[in-house]
């Protein structure tokens, strides 16, 4: 398959990655992606930064070694209500917005208060991702996610870190089989992100894609394949 695509990866900014913006995108051209997306951690993650360097982001360039880079964030999901620890006047400024469930920003609940979590972050038209739905911590009614994810055009992610040996997600690949498994069912497409915390890691989707290959999801349902694809579901396009 196809993958051009990194929609997922941690700099310096993010307090615990250890590359730089163009170490990142220096990586990224040398595996031939086509788009690189650097999404630092929401503020209410220990170490990240603060609102102003989101606000700020407008001084970068949007190319780097002649790949095209995405800046943006990876928020925090806070509570049941779907709030996220960036207001929508800064999320519009962002190229991408994943949101993800973290340890230290969000109290585990139970399988309906994580999926109401999530299903109301999904209505907040500035998110254009949710990253990793796969931690066991946090259990969800993957039916109802992938079932949202179509009717809001909210890609969800397939997360490679979670899959790897070093993860700290258990069980990430029965989680991720479910949600791949429903994803064929209702038709909804995925997106592969590498959760790079050091360049050596961007563009890698090494497990996701034995994942992939292992229970035969459709390639189609897959838009790292292609720039184009990416397009209808991010702020950089949708929303501007
Ligand atoms: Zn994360
Ligand atoms: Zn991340």
């Amino acid at each position: 398959m196809r993958d051009v695509i990194d929609t997922h990866t941690h700099t310096l900014a993010s307090g615990h990655a250890y590359s730089t913006i163009r170490e990142n995108a220096r990586m990224a051209a040398e595996k031939g992606l086509e788009l690189l997306a650097i999404t630092e951690h929401g503020p209410y993650m220990l170490g990240s930064c603060h609102e102003y360097y989101f606000q700020n982001l407008k001084v970068l360039d949007r190319e780097a070694y002649d790949v095209p880079v995405l800046f943006g964030v990876e928020l925090n999901v806070l509570d049941t209500k779907g709030h996220v620890d960036l207001p929508n006047a800064t999320l519009k400024m962002m190229d991408i917005a994943i949101a993800s469930i973290h340890v230290p920003c969000y109290r585990p609940g139970s399988k309906e208060e994580n999926t109401e979590a999530l299903l109301n972050v999904m209505k907040n038209p500035y998110v254009n991702i949710i990253g990793h739905p796969d931690d066991i911590r946090y259990p969800l009614d993957y039916t109802a996610l992938v079932q949202a994810a179509k009717e809001y055009g909210v890609l969800l992610e397939l997360n490679n870190s979670s899959l790897s040996p070093f993860s700290y997600r258990a069980h990430a690949r029965e989680l991720d089989t479910e949600m791949l498994t429903l994803c064929m069912q209702y038709q909804v497409p995925i997106v592969l992100g590498s959760d790079a915390h050091v360049d050596t890691d961007v563009g890698n989707h090494r497990w996701a894609l034995a994942l992939l290959e292992e229970i035969g999801f459709p390639e189609e349902l897959v838009l790292n394949r292609d720039p184009k694809l990416l397009k209808p579901y991010i702020n950089r396009w949708k929303n501007r």
